[in-house]
Protein backbone atom coordinates (compact mmCIF):
# COMPACT_ATOMS: atom_id res chain seq x y z
CA UNK A 1 0.00 0.00 0.00
CA UNK A 2 1.43 3.39 -0.74
CA UNK A 3 0.09 7.04 0.07
CA UNK A 4 -0.79 9.76 -2.83
CA UNK A 5 -1.82 13.47 -3.43
CA UNK A 6 -4.12 13.42 -6.10
CA UNK A 7 -3.91 17.50 -6.23
CA UNK A 8 -1.42 19.59 -5.33
CA UNK A 9 0.77 23.09 -6.05
CA UNK A 10 3.97 23.64 -6.02
CA UNK A 11 5.52 23.81 -2.67
CA UNK A 12 9.10 24.14 -1.73
CA UNK A 13 11.05 21.33 -2.25
CA UNK A 14 11.76 20.56 1.73
CA UNK A 15 7.60 20.01 1.84
CA UNK A 16 8.00 17.48 -0.80
CA UNK A 17 10.52 16.00 1.32
CA UNK A 18 8.53 16.69 4.68
CA UNK A 19 5.57 15.27 2.97
CA UNK A 20 7.31 11.80 1.81
CA UNK A 21 8.50 11.45 5.47
CA UNK A 22 5.24 11.49 6.36
CA UNK A 23 4.61 8.50 3.88
CA UNK A 24 3.23 10.10 1.02
CA UNK A 25 5.47 8.86 -2.02
CA UNK A 26 3.38 10.44 -4.43
CA UNK A 27 2.14 14.01 -6.04
CA UNK A 28 0.45 15.01 -8.42
CA UNK A 29 1.13 18.84 -8.54
CA UNK A 30 -0.17 21.48 -10.85
CA UNK A 31 1.70 24.57 -12.04
CA UNK A 32 -1.08 26.95 -12.69
CA UNK A 33 0.50 29.72 -14.67
CA UNK A 34 3.63 29.99 -17.04
CA UNK A 35 6.33 31.81 -14.19
CA UNK A 36 5.65 28.47 -12.59
CA UNK A 37 5.94 25.54 -15.02
CA UNK A 38 9.60 25.40 -15.44
CA UNK A 39 10.26 25.70 -11.80
CA UNK A 40 7.83 23.00 -11.15
CA UNK A 41 9.90 21.02 -14.18
CA UNK A 42 12.45 21.54 -12.55
CA UNK A 43 11.53 20.23 -8.97
CA UNK A 44 9.92 17.09 -10.75
CA UNK A 45 13.23 16.26 -12.45
CA UNK A 46 15.00 15.76 -9.56
CA UNK A 47 12.35 14.45 -6.59
CA UNK A 48 10.67 11.02 -6.96
CA UNK A 49 7.17 10.55 -7.09
CA UNK A 50 5.94 14.04 -8.39
CA UNK A 51 3.62 14.01 -11.55
CA UNK A 52 3.63 17.59 -13.33
CA UNK A 53 0.72 19.56 -15.02
CA UNK A 54 0.66 22.50 -16.33
CA UNK A 55 -2.10 25.17 -17.05
CA UNK A 56 -3.74 28.50 -16.59
CA UNK A 57 -5.95 28.29 -13.68
CA UNK A 58 -8.65 30.58 -14.89
CA UNK A 59 -7.33 32.68 -11.34
CA UNK A 60 -4.69 34.06 -13.16
CA UNK A 61 -5.79 34.42 -16.90
CA UNK A 62 -5.02 38.53 -16.65
CA UNK A 63 -1.34 38.86 -17.27
CA UNK A 64 -0.62 36.28 -19.99
CA UNK A 65 1.94 37.01 -22.62
CA UNK A 66 0.97 36.48 -25.95
CA UNK A 67 3.51 33.45 -26.06
CA UNK A 68 1.78 30.83 -23.39
CA UNK A 69 0.09 28.71 -25.93
CA UNK A 70 3.10 27.62 -27.94
CA UNK A 71 5.14 27.79 -24.78
CA UNK A 72 2.50 25.07 -23.77
CA UNK A 73 2.84 23.08 -26.56
CA UNK A 74 6.75 23.11 -26.83
CA UNK A 75 6.54 21.34 -23.09
CA UNK A 76 3.83 18.79 -24.40
CA UNK A 77 5.99 17.75 -27.46
CA UNK A 78 8.97 17.57 -24.99
CA UNK A 79 7.71 15.58 -21.99
CA UNK A 80 5.47 12.56 -22.01
CA UNK A 81 4.43 12.77 -18.47
CA UNK A 82 3.25 15.95 -18.33
CA UNK A 83 -0.53 16.18 -17.55
CA UNK A 84 -2.73 19.71 -18.24
CA UNK A 85 -4.01 21.25 -15.24
CA UNK A 86 -5.15 23.20 -13.49
CA UNK A 87 -7.42 24.91 -15.81
CA UNK A 88 -11.33 25.28 -15.52
CA UNK A 89 -13.84 28.17 -15.41
CA UNK A 90 -15.27 30.06 -12.04
CA UNK A 91 -17.94 31.70 -12.00
CA UNK A 92 -16.78 33.66 -9.00
CA UNK A 93 -14.13 35.46 -10.76
CA UNK A 94 -14.43 38.04 -13.77
CA UNK A 95 -13.95 37.46 -16.93
CA UNK A 96 -15.76 34.17 -17.84
CA UNK A 97 -15.61 34.33 -21.97
CA UNK A 98 -11.87 34.78 -21.64
CA UNK A 99 -11.48 31.91 -18.89
CA UNK A 100 -13.78 30.05 -21.45
CA UNK A 101 -11.07 30.98 -24.28
CA UNK A 102 -8.25 29.84 -22.49
CA UNK A 103 -9.90 26.48 -20.94
CA UNK A 104 -10.76 25.32 -24.43
CA UNK A 105 -7.24 25.71 -25.37
CA UNK A 106 -5.91 23.73 -23.02
CA UNK A 107 -8.87 21.11 -23.20
CA UNK A 108 -7.87 21.10 -27.15
CA UNK A 109 -3.98 20.58 -26.30
CA UNK A 110 -4.89 17.42 -23.68
CA UNK A 111 -6.67 15.95 -26.55
CA UNK A 112 -3.71 16.55 -29.03
CA UNK A 113 -1.62 15.10 -26.89
CA UNK A 114 -3.80 12.23 -25.03
CA UNK A 115 -2.87 13.91 -21.53
CA UNK A 116 -5.55 13.81 -18.68
CA UNK A 117 -6.50 17.00 -17.76
CA UNK A 118 -7.42 18.88 -14.11
CA UNK A 119 -9.84 20.60 -13.59
CA UNK A 120 -11.18 23.11 -11.03
CA UNK A 121 -14.90 23.94 -11.40
CA UNK A 122 -15.34 25.80 -8.41
CA UNK A 123 -19.21 27.04 -9.10
CA UNK A 124 -19.46 26.01 -11.90
CA UNK A 125 -19.88 22.33 -13.05
CA UNK A 126 -23.17 22.89 -15.13
CA UNK A 127 -21.04 25.26 -17.64
CA UNK A 128 -17.84 23.26 -17.22
CA UNK A 129 -20.08 19.75 -18.49
CA UNK A 130 -21.65 22.02 -21.44
CA UNK A 131 -18.01 22.42 -22.64
CA UNK A 132 -16.81 19.38 -22.21
CA UNK A 133 -19.40 18.34 -24.46
CA UNK A 134 -17.43 19.47 -27.42
CA UNK A 135 -13.98 17.15 -26.31
CA UNK A 136 -16.23 14.04 -25.52
CA UNK A 137 -13.33 10.90 -24.01
CA UNK A 138 -10.98 13.13 -22.35
CA UNK A 139 -9.74 11.49 -19.04
CA UNK A 140 -10.61 14.22 -16.45
CA UNK A 141 -9.89 14.73 -12.24
CA UNK A 142 -12.28 16.90 -11.33
CA UNK A 143 -10.39 18.43 -8.41
CA UNK A 144 -11.64 19.16 -5.15
CA UNK A 145 -15.08 18.27 -6.49
CA UNK A 146 -18.24 19.26 -4.34
CA UNK A 147 -20.93 18.85 -7.07
CA UNK A 148 -23.70 16.78 -7.04
CA UNK A 149 -25.03 13.67 -7.82
CA UNK A 150 -26.02 14.56 -11.13
CA UNK A 151 -23.38 16.87 -12.27
CA UNK A 152 -21.39 14.08 -11.46
CA UNK A 153 -23.16 11.62 -13.35
CA UNK A 154 -23.09 14.06 -16.48
CA UNK A 155 -19.32 14.66 -16.05
CA UNK A 156 -19.01 10.74 -16.23
CA UNK A 157 -20.97 10.48 -19.54
CA UNK A 158 -19.22 12.91 -21.58
CA UNK A 159 -15.73 12.12 -19.83
CA UNK A 160 -13.67 9.19 -18.45
CA UNK A 161 -14.35 11.00 -15.14
CA UNK A 162 -12.44 11.04 -11.38
CA UNK A 163 -13.21 12.99 -9.05
CA UNK A 164 -10.94 13.75 -6.26
CA UNK A 165 -12.38 14.87 -2.76
CA UNK A 166 -11.55 17.11 -0.08
CA UNK A 167 -15.21 16.40 1.78
CA UNK A 168 -16.84 13.88 2.72
CA UNK A 169 -20.01 14.36 1.53
CA UNK A 170 -20.08 14.01 -2.17
CA UNK A 171 -18.14 10.25 -1.28
CA UNK A 172 -21.69 9.48 -0.69
CA UNK A 173 -22.65 9.12 -3.89
CA UNK A 174 -19.93 8.64 -6.51
CA UNK A 175 -18.46 5.36 -7.64
CA UNK A 176 -15.61 4.01 -5.18
CA UNK A 177 -13.64 3.17 -8.22
CA UNK A 178 -13.40 6.94 -9.17
CA UNK A 179 -12.64 8.49 -6.13
CA UNK A 180 -8.90 10.16 -4.87
CA UNK A 181 -8.46 12.16 -2.63
CA UNK A 182 -6.11 15.61 -2.04
CA UNK A 183 -4.73 18.23 -0.37
CA UNK A 184 -4.93 20.89 -2.72
CA UNK A 185 -1.84 22.16 -0.78
CA UNK A 186 -0.61 25.06 0.35
CA UNK A 187 -4.05 26.70 0.01
CA UNK A 188 -6.25 23.74 0.65
CA UNK A 189 -5.38 21.15 4.25
CA UNK A 190 -1.85 23.45 4.25
CA UNK A 191 -0.13 19.70 4.45
CA UNK A 192 -0.38 17.16 1.71
CA UNK A 193 0.05 14.19 4.68
CA UNK A 194 -3.35 14.99 5.91
CA UNK A 195 -4.83 13.50 2.92
CA UNK A 196 -4.40 10.40 5.33
CA UNK A 197 -6.90 11.36 7.87
CA UNK A 198 -9.18 12.49 5.31
CA UNK A 199 -9.69 9.35 3.83
CA UNK A 200 -9.79 7.86 7.12
CA UNK A 201 -12.64 10.77 8.21
CA UNK A 202 -14.50 9.29 4.71
CA UNK A 203 -13.82 5.74 5.31
CA UNK A 204 -12.20 5.06 2.18
CA UNK A 205 -9.82 2.13 1.78
CA UNK A 206 -6.70 2.82 0.50
CA UNK A 207 -6.13 -0.67 -1.58
CA UNK A 208 -9.02 0.72 -3.89
CA UNK A 209 -7.68 4.61 -3.72
CA UNK A 210 -4.11 3.23 -4.45
CA UNK A 211 -5.90 1.23 -7.29
CA UNK A 212 -7.91 4.12 -8.80
CA UNK A 213 -4.69 6.26 -8.71
CA UNK A 214 -2.98 3.56 -10.91
CA UNK A 215 -5.64 3.21 -13.25
CA UNK A 216 -5.88 7.25 -13.52
CA UNK A 217 -1.89 7.58 -14.22
CA UNK A 218 -2.17 4.91 -16.20
CA UNK A 219 -4.57 5.91 -18.69
CA UNK A 220 -2.69 8.56 -20.32
CA UNK A 221 0.14 8.70 -19.46
CA UNK A 222 3.26 6.50 -20.74
CA UNK A 223 4.20 3.94 -17.95
CA UNK A 224 7.73 2.44 -17.66
CA UNK A 225 8.06 -0.98 -15.96
CA UNK A 226 6.61 -1.00 -12.43
CA UNK A 227 4.03 2.51 -12.97
CA UNK A 228 3.90 4.54 -11.30
CA UNK A 229 6.83 4.40 -9.80
CA UNK A 230 8.31 6.44 -12.70
CA UNK A 231 9.29 10.40 -12.50
CA UNK A 232 9.47 12.90 -14.87
CA UNK A 233 13.45 12.91 -15.85
CA UNK A 234 15.31 15.82 -18.46
CA UNK A 235 16.82 12.69 -19.94
CA UNK A 236 13.17 11.07 -21.20
CA UNK A 237 12.95 10.44 -24.75
CA UNK A 238 9.82 12.31 -25.87
CA UNK A 239 6.71 9.35 -26.86
CA UNK A 240 4.53 10.70 -29.70
CA UNK A 241 1.12 10.22 -28.41
CA UNK A 242 0.40 8.39 -31.68
CA UNK A 243 2.31 5.36 -31.51
CA UNK A 244 2.39 5.37 -27.60
CA UNK A 245 -0.22 2.78 -26.10
CA UNK A 246 -0.67 3.02 -22.44
CA UNK A 247 -1.91 0.40 -20.13
CA UNK A 248 -2.79 0.42 -16.53
CA UNK A 249 -0.54 -0.74 -14.03
CA UNK A 250 -0.67 -1.79 -10.47
CA UNK A 251 2.16 -1.87 -8.39
CA UNK A 252 3.05 -2.70 -4.38
CA UNK A 253 4.71 -1.75 -1.60
CA UNK A 254 8.37 -2.34 -2.96
CA UNK A 255 7.77 0.33 -5.35
CA UNK A 256 7.15 2.45 -2.70
CA UNK A 257 10.14 4.30 -1.82
CA UNK A 258 10.46 7.53 0.13
CA UNK A 259 11.78 10.13 -1.29
CA UNK A 260 16.25 10.08 0.37
CA UNK A 261 16.03 13.29 1.89
CA UNK A 262 19.81 13.00 1.54
CA UNK A 263 19.98 12.61 -2.01
CA UNK A 264 18.11 15.58 -2.66
CA UNK A 265 19.68 18.00 -0.76
ZN1 LIG B 1 -5.62 23.54 -6.92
Amino acid sequence: MFYFDAHCHLLPRKQFIKASNARINYFICNATHPQNWHKLLDIASTLPGIYPCIGIHPWYIADLKSDWQIKMQLLFDKYPHLMVGEIGLDTTRPNLARQAEVFEFCLKTALKYHRAVHIHGHESWSLITDILKCYPGLTCLFHRFSGTASQAKQLSAITNAYFSLMSVRPARYLPAERILVESDSPDGLHKPARVIELAERIGLDWAQLDANFCRFLGETLPMKGDAPHHFLTMQDEPISPQTENPTAQTFSDKHSQPIDSEATK
